[in-house]
């Protein structure tokens, strides 16, 4: 029996959730819907990310990291999102859906993203370190692949990225 660290205290989130208009859905509204996604992970002592998936206009899909609470490698926003639109399609192929994503999917979701064949992905922060869809490489890009996505990038960036830079700003402090 492997004895975990004794839970830290949750760092106060400073960030509110925003509430768009329902009538314009466009990328900065289902952006935004992931971005609230993220302020709930930092509000459970996760780091802050956030993904929704969207089909025909409706969301069939939300979740954040999870990763810290399940003690699980996978619990990734994007996993955990596409595991619930496959599961509300009872289908695995995705492949009429867009993800958004408020930080560029690491390798594994990237991976996944291209296995459910998601149509469109849609993300707001770069990751040079460990994005998989054009930050550090691009898994899109592999030529033998029969399926590509279609990429946006930048959506709620500056947002987005306060909050990651926001929470890993508390978290130094706090150690
Ligand atoms: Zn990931």
């Amino acid at each position: 029996m492997t004895d975990f660290p004794p839970p830290r205290p949750a760092l106060p989130c400073p960030f509110e959730k925003r509430f768009p208009s329902q009538l314009l859905r466009d990328d900065t509204f289902y952006m935004t819907l992931a971005y609230n996604q993220a302020i709930d992970a930092w509000r459970a002592d996760e780091v802050p990310i956030g993904a929704v998936i969207e089909l025909g206009g409706e969301v069939i899909a939300s979740a954040h990291n999870q990763r810290d609470s399940t003690r699980d490698p996978t619990a990734h926003a994007e996993i955990l999102a596409l595991g619930q639109a496959a599961r509300a399609l009872g289908d695995w192929r995705l492949n009429e859906a867009t993800l958004y994503v408020t930080k560029e999917p690491c390798p594994m979701c990237s991976g996944a993203t291209l296995m459910a064949r998601v149509r469109r992905v849609v993300y707001a922060v770069s990751d040079p370190k460990m994005g998989c869809l054009g930050g550090a490489t691009d898994l899109n890009a592999l030529p033998q692949i029969n399926h590509h996505l279609l990429l946006t990038r930048g959506i709620l960036e500056a947002e987005c990225l306060a909050l990651i830079q926001g929470y890993f700003q508390l978290k130094r402090r706090q150690e």
